[in-house]
């Protein structure tokens, strides 16, 4: 039987809405607890496009887990709400990955204060209000600034939850940007570690402290080598071994090995 909603607001609809719902039991198929099952955080945007798409495209249903969203997707200060909801997420529900998801067009991207101070204006906000609120020593202009650059945005906040002092060494953390379409993912390349030599050649003191998705990058005038510690691990096992290596914390190539050639970026 159709439901005849005569309530003038979308809230007022919604009310009606969900007093059926809990009618007919619908609930009972999203029925689960409050421990994400896959031990899974996912930090990402308040956008629209990935309401459903989201979870869809990642394969997560109901339960699986902590889905933290604000504008952006982003952590702006180690102490912000985002990465208080991921301490939580940590500590008190047993979360040990967490994926930084923004995604394509977003609309935090070239946001500015400018922007929200003329809409702030224009619906009643005095600039007297403003005034204070600066004077007091908060910088709207840097808090509601958007950010210019998706991965390098993605990265910073990567690498604000890895660094943080309160986040245990082995939780580990990856960011992709998402296509607001397709729902495809595409990892974004952590930091790279890098240095120059006038060969191929690997330092333990740059190399050993990555985690195995890191990316490092060698310079050299046959141009660079990049690859992750997980791809130098796998593929120059040998070269881990090495007494120089172990010992002297660096490995030279005297000439460059042909399964160096698929890393060398020209
Ligand atoms: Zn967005």
């Amino acid at each position: 039987m159709p439901i005849i909603i005569q309530d003038t607001t979308m809230i007022d609809q919604i009310i009606a809405y969900n007093k059926t719902f809990v009618e007919r039991k619908a609930y009972q198929k999203y029925a689960t607890d409050k421990y994400p099952d896959k031990r899974l955080a996912v930090l990402s945007c308040m956008d629209t496009r990935l309401t459903e798409l989201l979870p869809a495209a990642l394969g997560l249903k109901n339960g699986d887990a902590k889905i933290i969203k604000n504008a952006g997707g982003l952590v702006i200060a180690p102490f912000d709400s985002a990465m208080r909801s991921m301490l939580v997420a940590i500590y008190e529900l047993g979360v040990n990955e967490i994926m930084v998801v923004a995604h394509s067009n977003c609309g935090a991207c070239h946001m500015s204060f400018d922007h929200f101070r003329h809409e702030m204006l224009a619906r009643g906000i005095t600039a007297q209000t403003l005034d204070t609120i600066d004077r007091c020593g908060f910088d709207l202009n840097q808090w509601l600034e958007g950010f210019k650059d998706t991965p390098e945005s993605v990265r910073r906040t990567v690498e604000t939850i890895r660094k943080h002092p309160l986040v245990p060494a082995d939780v580990v953390v990856r960011g992709f940007i998402i296509d607001s379409h397709t729902g495809l993912l595409e990892e974004v390349i952590p930091t790279l570690a890098e240095y120059s030599f006038t060969r191929l050649c690997f330092r333990a003191d740059v190399i050993e402290p990555l985690n195995d998705t890191d990316f490092f990058a060698v310079h050299t005038p046959e141009g660079t080598f990049k690859m992750t510690k997980a791809d130098f691990y796998r593929v120059f096992n040998n070269v881990v071994k090495t007494k120089s290596y172990q010992q002297d914390g660096i490995y030279h190539y005297s000439k460059t090995p042909a399964k160096a050639l698929p890393f060398l970026e020209k």
